[in-house]
């Protein structure tokens, strides 16, 4: 495998503790601490004291349709979510959104602010075919040695409400992409027994997991989140199956709320929230202590769906904690959780973390606690992925950026 290096890094705090040395030999962490002494010849980077996390983990986003280095979108979409679908499909056509161009450019911009893993879900429909799926599987090859990229066959403009589209899922999956996606079974599709059916049957079939944009509020939402708790324990899909979004579980009712965190908590279906400040938002807190893994994504970035995000982590959990009321240290600590170990475990992701055997994947940056590194979410970031730097001070390394072409 290309990319496995050895490296020394010195005077580093693993997760803001003690100050000691870490070494990387074939691209994994051998030990933390002092290092005896250095092995003859190997490479070693100065930490300068700066805190050291595992790479961070992007689990929720849209690698086909960023629309970065092009002119600004100037958004005057509507207001309902259909109105997005509709308008992006629409203009899609018109725009030069090259799938694979756009994907290099945001894993360029994500490796920059030390995420070392991206699960991304692809439009799939009848319009643009499987095209945004073989845009981002060559962006994954050509990184490949710089980052890990995980694919969702995601039916964006609706499943059976758009014939054909089922057949093309299918396509995208024989094509390399890893986990079948579904999108608002009731609100989107208005058959929501049809379609996750249909979504957890090419699961079955193909041996997958599933990940579903869950945008439906309340009862509607709850309703269709039993459905995909019910398929889940069916078909033991634990720790296969995540629900995006999930804005029902913000609803302002335990009666509703509290059995489907238990039930949710039993089934190991983990969650993924980007932090929207602007409606209900699952509640992350009480979803850990219920033993949900939840984790993090920006979601959409630069699009025509709307103008934000940058891809940072960190930046995200700061978002993340100021929506859920994150002051205190120990609170921060989950929102630090969630960009990295919570979305390695809602993505299988093997060999994750600060420990030997793991690989050598962090980020490096000048923080004195986790907290701080959430909240104030500096830069000047140093990016190790598997015992190479690939980026340093916001920029990717020449090597990296060369990928790309
Ligand atoms: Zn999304």
């Amino acid at each position: 495998m290309a990319g496995l290096a050895d490296l020394w890094i010195r005077n580093v705090r693993p997760m803001g503790g003690e100050t000691g040395d870490i070494l990387i030999r074939d691209g994994r962490l051998v030990s933390l601490g002092a290092t005896p002494e250095a092995p003859p010849g190997i490479t070693v980077l100065e930490g300068g004291g700066k805190l050291a996390l595992p790479g961070l983990v992007e689990a929720h986003t849209h690698l086909d349709k960023n629309m970065l280095g092009l002119p600004w979108y100037r958004n005057h979409v509507g207001p309902r979510l259909i109105d997005k679908i509709d308008n992006e499909r629409a203009v899609r056509k018109a725009l030069p959104i090259d799938p694979r161009r756009q994907s290099a450019r945001q894993v360029a911009l994500s490796l920059s602010h030390g995420t070392t893993h991206i699960r991304t879900h692809v439009d799939v429909d009848t319009d643009c075919g499987v095209s945004g799926i073989e845009g981002v599987l060559a962006t994954r090859a050509a990184f490949a040695d710089v980052i890990d990229i995980d694919l969702v066959a995601f039916p964006q403009s609706g499943l059976l409400v758009r014939p054909g589209t089922l057949a093309l899922l299918e396509q995208a999956l024989r094509l390399g992409a890893e986990t079948v996606g579904g999108l608002d079974p009731c609100a989107i599709e208005r058959d929501p027994k049809g379609h996750l059916d249909a979504v957890f049957g090419l699961a079955e079939r193909f041996g997958r997991g599933v990940d579903i944009h869950l945008h439906e509020p309340g009862e509607m939402g709850a309703f269709s989140m039993e459905l995909i708790i019910e398929r889940t324990r069916a078909l033991s899909m634990a720790g296969r199956v995540m629900i995006s979004h999930a804005f029902c579980l913000g609803t302002p009712d335990p009666a509703l709320v509290e059995p489907l965190i238990a039930a949710l908590a039993e089934a190991g279906i983990a969650i993924m929230t980007h932090g929207r400040p602007s409606g209900p938002v699952p509640p992350v807190v009480r979803l850990a202590q219920a033993g949900v893994v939840v984790c993090a994504g920006s979601d959409g970035m630069r699009d025509t769906w709307g103008p934000y995000g940058n891809g940072d982590m960190l930046e995200r959990a700061m978002l993340i904690g100021m929506r859920n009321n994150l002051r205190r240290d120990d609170e921060l600590a989950l929102a630090m959780e969630m960009v990295t170990t919570g979305g390695a475990r809602a993505l299988g992701l093997a060999e994750y973390g600060l420990a030997p055997g793991c690989w050598g994947d962090l980020v490096l940056l000048e923080a004195e606690t986790l907290a701080e590194a959430a909240a104030q979410h500096p830069g000047q970031r140093v990016v190790v992925k598997r015992g190479r730097v690939v980026a340093e001070g916001g920029q990717v390394a020449d090597f990296v950026a060369g990928l790309a072409s």
